[in-house]
This record gives structure tokens, sequence and C-alpha cells, in this order.
């Protein structure tokens, strides 16, 4: 997908040796559904700056319902997919967003850019008018859409969705923008520890395992406190794109004794990638869990829970998916979750659930208690495999 998204920089400055990183971590929306014939996946930015997060939403909501309008749906048995994800850097009092469509109807595979570049003093929309001269830009193909840009801590990136070869010959800044100046820098934190938790185990014990898919989001933290207040652990596959925004509350679940999985890096259907794509998808996430939180996981919950032969050997990590669903994302009655989490309990389940809701946390208050009644103990995705381990060899 990035060859399509072709890119064209221009250094202008020479810091190497230093990691950069956004001191601005917004806020992520997220949306996934999976239906009969369609599958979403929508990560967007929240920056709580009213004008882009007006600007930004009225966007996904077209692209949304575009996209659900779209005609021709037919069944099959690769579903239309929509994909949606975001960059977002800062430097001085800029935000540079770009939000990635991806699209594929009736096997018909389509990106769409969008790109904002804010500026926070004078609270306004900027366009690259106002950063570069563009008189000064040779492009080779008229096509090109100057419009969409977008600036990280290197480089000007400047987008062309339908693959058009172009080349920008020189590039200079307006003095009155310092884009090369006080740009936040921070060293990635690798000193932080690993919390172990080990328990003896004790294989006669009758398990379940929760697992919430497609965070972390703004309601993990109440979920993590829940989970802490009922004395009750669970395993939360995690989206790699989204570590970063909530990795306080990340290392607070793990120090509770939760487990973290990698659910991929944007909730992209894997079993539709080729194999380089996958790894791709697997290893981002497991590098940004190992650099953000110092932790390795070993699991894999493939998205929307589909695995293939390359799913399969992209990695070394254990797929784990579910035998009960509680259809969270679907379902808006608190009760009705309960109802599906708890009317067949039994030894060994996993429940799936998902930390992006609020009404999720709400059934979870419920669920531990009706749970624990039964006589099961929660325990995380590897104490529960280890557990089914010692009682198949017993
Ligand atoms: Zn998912």
């Amino acid at each position: 997908m990035k060859l399509k998204l072709l890119i064209v920089f221009i250094l202008f400055f020479f810091i190497t040796s230093c990691f950069f990183k956004n001191k601005y971590t917004p806020n992520v929306h997220t949306i996934i559904e999976n239906d009969s014939n369609k599958l979403i996946a929508i990560n967007y930015p929240e920056t709580k700056i009213k004008k882009i997060d007006n600007k930004i939403e009225a966007y996904i909501k077209k692209v949304y319902k575009d996209f659900n309008n779209r005609e021709n749906i037919k069944s099959l048995k690769f579903k239309d997919e929509l994909n949606i994800d975001y960059d977002l850097f800062e430097f001085d009092n800029y935000v540079s967003i770009v939000i990635n469509t991806y699209m594929n109807i009736n096997k018909n595979s389509n990106t769409l850019i969008e790109t904002y570049l804010f500026d926070l003093k004078n609270n306004k929309f900027l366009d690259i008018n106002n950063i570069i001269n563009t008189d000064k830009i040779v492009v080779e193909n008229p096509n090109i859409n100057l419009d969409k840009f977008f600036i990280d801590s290197k480089h000007i990136h400047i987008y062309d969705d339908k693959e058009y070869k172009f080349k920008i010959d020189k590039i200079e800044f307006k003095k009155n923008i310092s884009i090369n100046n006080n740009l936040n820098t921070t060293f990635i934190d690798n000193d932080i520890d690993s919390v172990k938790v080990s328990n003896i185990i004790d294989s006669n014990k009758k398990v379940i395992a929760i697992t919430f898919d497609d965070g972390p989001s703004r309601y993990t933290k109440k979920i993590i406190d829940i989970l802490k207040e009922n004395d009750a652990v669970a395993t939360f596959f995690v989206l790699g794109n989204k570590v970063e925004s909530y990795q306080e509350t990340l290392k607070k679940s793990i120090e509770y004794g939760n487990e973290i999985g990698n659910h991929s890096y944007n909730h992209k259907w894997l079993i539709k990638l080729n194999d380089t794509q996958i790894k791709e998808q697997i290893e981002k996430t497991q590098t940004i869990i190992y650099e953000t939180l110092g932790y390795t996981s070993t699991l894999l919950r493939p998205t929307y829970g589909s695995v293939n032969k390359s799913v399969r050997k992209s990695s070394d990590l254990r797929i784990v998916l579910w035998n009960v669903d509680t259809m969270d994302w679907k379902y808006k009655s608190v009760d009705r979750i309960v109802k599906r989490a708890t009317s067949n309990l039994k030894d060994g389940n996993i429940i799936l659930m998902h930390d992006t809701y609020s009404r999720s946390a709400e059934a979870l208050k419920k669920i531990i208690p009706i749970i624990k009644k039964e006589g099961f103990e929660l325990v995380t995705i590897s104490e529960l495999l280890e557990i089914n381990y010692l009682k198949n060899n017993a």
C-alpha cells in the first residue's frame, strides 16, 4: 500500500542521531465492524482541537456512509473492506495529519488520502502555499495534487493517490515558518522493566479467560480498574498504532497482571494481505509493544478471527481465537452482552469482548461476579493454555 502513497521528500536538516516522537498523543477513536458482507476498521485521532476534530469527523462520516451505501453488494468469499488509519505529527505550533483510507469493493481496491495542516497559534488550517513557495516546485505530471501533503520530523510528503510519477525539484520554506527548529525530541525510553507474574499453576481449578480486542482506547483504563477491583485479570489484544497513545494505561494493565497480545498494526484483514504485509503488521506491533512497554507479547489474535496458512507461518506467536462471542460491538444493551458472556459457562472458555465501548466496561462489572459465583477463576490466556496443557497431560 505504501508504494501507492508515493512520497517525495526534501531533506532540509540533518539531525539523524535522535529519535523523534510526538509529545502530542491524541485519543484514538475506533470503529470495528464485521458483518455478513463487509469488514470495517477505522482509527482516527481526537485532538481536542475543535476545528480539526470537526473536519476529521465529517470526513470519516462521509467515507463510512459512502462505503455503506455502495452499490452491487455481493456475498463474496472475500468481503468488502474499509480500513482507515492515520498519522499525526506535531512541531512548533503546527499539527500535520494524514488520513489513509483503503477500500476494497468487489475486489477492486482503492486508496484515498486526506491531509490537514493546522496552525495552533492562529487556530486555522494552512495550505501548502502558506509554508513553501509552490512556484519553485517543478512537477512533471500536472495531475499531482499539491494540496495533499504531510510534514514529519524530516520530510514533506506529497501524496498522489493515483500512482502517477512525479518529481519535486526544490522546496524552500517560507521564512516565517520555522519547522526545523524546536522540534520536540524525546528519546524512546528503553529502561522500562517488564513485569512478570509467575503463579503456581493449579491444574485442578476451573478457569475462564476474558479477552479484549481492538484497544487500547479511552475505556481501557476503566476496564483494568474494574478487573483489579474484582480481583480478576484479562488479556488485551491491542492494535499497534494505538499503543503509544495509551502507554500509561497499558503499563498499569501489565502491572495489574493482565496479558497483552498482538492484534495487528491497524486491523487490516490479514488473510487478504501477502506474506510480507502480514509479517509487517505483526512485527511492527511486536516492536512498538516492546519499545513502549518493555513487554514481549507471545499471542496473536488475527483480525476478524480469520486464519490461513500465511497467517499461521507469519510468526512464532501463538494464535488464539475465542469460543464465546459477546457481540458487544453490535449489541447496545449491557444485559444482552452479559447474557451472551455468561449463558453457557464452561471450563476453558475464551470470551471475546472489546475495550472500545463504554457498554463493554459496564457489562464486565456484571460478568465477573457471575463467573466467579459459578466457581470459575478468571485468568490470562497464557495461564489458561498452561492449565489446559496440564489437564490434557495429567
Ligand atoms: Zn478486532
